[in-house]
């Protein structure tokens, strides 16, 4: 069975202080608004509505977990570079973002995704997977970086064996 068969929504949440202690990993999304994270974290789910969740009004601005068995957990993070939210609502976001990604010991790993490739040519959207490789071999040699694509389905399998080799490494590491 797939990593994401069970996925399922597990919990919404507005401050640090409030983050689940499940003890075991989460593995983050994070992108602009109208990146397509949403769509690619439901391409992935097999679900049409999962990460919808997150888009209801009240839970735009939080971190929304969803569990996917084995104590593993998808973490949907806000989307930043709404221009019209009010500057205290963006200092929020920036900082609860800021302080998970460098405090969140459960945090096993986040991935780069080239989201709507299925919009550049095949010619294109490789000098760009490789000019933003060469960039990261550069500058930050411990990320990776592929295309995807919901609408076209571009990019799952890779994706999603990235994230499942996160999982197994810390459990194994864990033994
Ligand atoms: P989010 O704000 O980052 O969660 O973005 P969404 O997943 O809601 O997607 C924003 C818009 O981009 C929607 O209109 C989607 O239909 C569109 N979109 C998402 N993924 C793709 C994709 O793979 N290809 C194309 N062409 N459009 C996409």
């Amino acid at each position: 069975m797939g990593l994401f068969s069970q996925a399922a929504f597990y919990t919404t949440v507005n401050h640090l202080k409030d983050l689940p202690q499940h003890g075991g990993r989460e593995v983050a999304f994070v992108g602009r608004s109208n990146a397509g994270k949403s769509s690619a974290i439901n391409t992935l789910a097999n679900h049409v509505r999962l990460a919808y969740t997150s888009k209801t009004p009240g839970r735009t601005q939080h971190l929304n977990y969803f569990s996917l068995g084995d104590n593993n957990f998808l973490v949907d993070l806000p989307g930043y570079g709404y221009a019209k939210v009010p500057p205290d609502v963006q200092r929020h976001w920036e900082q609860l973002l800021g302080e998970y990604l460098q405090t969140r010991e459960e945090l096993a790993g986040l991935h780069i995704l080239l989201t709507k490739s299925d919009k550049l040519s095949r010619q294109q959207a490789t000098l760009t997977l490789n000019r933003i490789k060469s960039h990261l071999a550069e500058h930050f040699p411990q990320c990776t970086v592929q295309l995807f694509s919901s609408l076209k389905k571009i990019g799952m399998e890779e994706a999603e064996g990235v994230i499942s080799g996160w999982f197994t490494a810390e459990q194994n590491s864990k033994l």
